[in-house]
């Protein structure tokens, strides 16, 4: 990669190639030595269940991301002066039509991620990719998770997959690669086909706070709570666009009013500072079903608060 470019935060904005919150470009097959957090695409929709779209994604974000700025005005937190960012390009999925071997295509390109030293921070993509993702980042101990969404995604076989966006959760623990005990699923909601579609959370230990409870909670309440379940293990941080409410990001593949709205949801993501954060995602914006690229903007704001914390876990690992 290129020393980090600078002029790309003071020059307009909109020129030039649009990288993830215009850092600097490492997707060309360079190796990634030096680079901290990489900005990684994953343009791949093989596993929803319903709309799809999500592979146009990371084209997307990447777009609206130029809009992104350096300091987080919230927090002070300036994520580019606590590590060394670039965006690595896409986890290329050569054979999309066979969703087994697309997964692990997406595995093979973590695994090089992972050997470089560098943190993912992913943008979907279906939810699906997190599977592969947490099989590298969770191999040698399972990692604990903050996630948060509409849906659990602890689903077990749907149409004869194993491996659909709705799943991966469980698969995810099934292998050994996430744990339960140290998960936290947050603004689930929606209506169900089934009373028992995510008896799986409960029963393997996540702690799972659904949409319906968080007024009487409180944000502040639901932030403890996660800090709690996660604790000071090591921690992947996945974000499903659709845990915020459709009329802030109707662009996505299954989309459940009565959701967050996206300041509750950069509120939960800053309240998640200080966390052993590993790795994270964005996942699930479809531009198809987007209104002015106006979810892609969500997400791209978002994937920066994401940023910021994982940001302040890696400079504090580095001490
Ligand atoms: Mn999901
Ligand atoms: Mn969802």
């Amino acid at each position: 990669m290129s020393e980090t470019d600078t002029t790309a935060m003071t020059r307009p904005r909109y020129v030039g190639l649009p990288t993830f919150m215009r850092a600097p470009w490492a997707g060309g097959g360079e190796d990634w030595q030096g680079v901290e957090i990489g900005l990684a695409g994953v343009p791949y929709d093989g596993g929803v269940t319903n709309r799809p779209g999500a592979r146009h994604g990371p084209r997307e974000v990447r777009n609206q991301s130029s809009l992104m700025r350096r300091i987080n005005q919230a927090t002070g937190v300036c994520p580019w002066d606590l590590a060394r960012i670039a965006d690595i390009g896409d986890a290329v999925v050569e054979r999309p039509f066979e969703l087994t071997e697309a997964h692990e295509q997406i595995q093979a390109f973590y695994e090089r991620v992972a050997a470089a030293g560098v943190v993912p921070l992913s943008v979907g993509g279906d939810h699906s990719v997190s599977l592969p993702i947490l099989r590298v980042l969770g191999r040698d101990r399972p990692v604990g998770m903050v996630h948060i969404d509409a849906h659990c995604d602890t689903g077990d076989d749907y149409l004869g997959s194993r491996f659909h966006h709705g799943a991966p959760f469980r698969r995810a623990v099934e292998e050994g690669v996430l744990d339960p005990k140290r998960t936290v699923q947050i603004g689930i909601r929606g209506g169900i086909n089934d009373r028992d579609i995510w008896q799986f959370s409960h029963a393997s230990g996540m702690r799972v706070v659904y949409m319906h409870e968080i007024p009487a909670l409180g944000l502040d309440a639901v932030i403890a709570e996660a800090r709690r379940v996660a604790g000071d293990g090591p921690t992947y941080l996945s974000f499903d666009i659709d845990s915020i409410d459709p009329a802030f990001a109707p662009g996505t593949g299954t989309p459940e009013i009565g959701g967050l709205t996206s300041f509750e949801a950069q509120r939960l993501v800053r309240g998640l500072s200080g966390l052993n954060l590993v790795g994270g995602d964005m996942v699930e914006v479809s531009p198809p079903f987007d209104i002015g690229g106006g979810t892609a903007l969500v997400g791209a704001s978002i994937l920066f608060e994401m940023l910021c914390v994982v940001a302040e876990a890696v400079a504090r690992r580095r001490g």
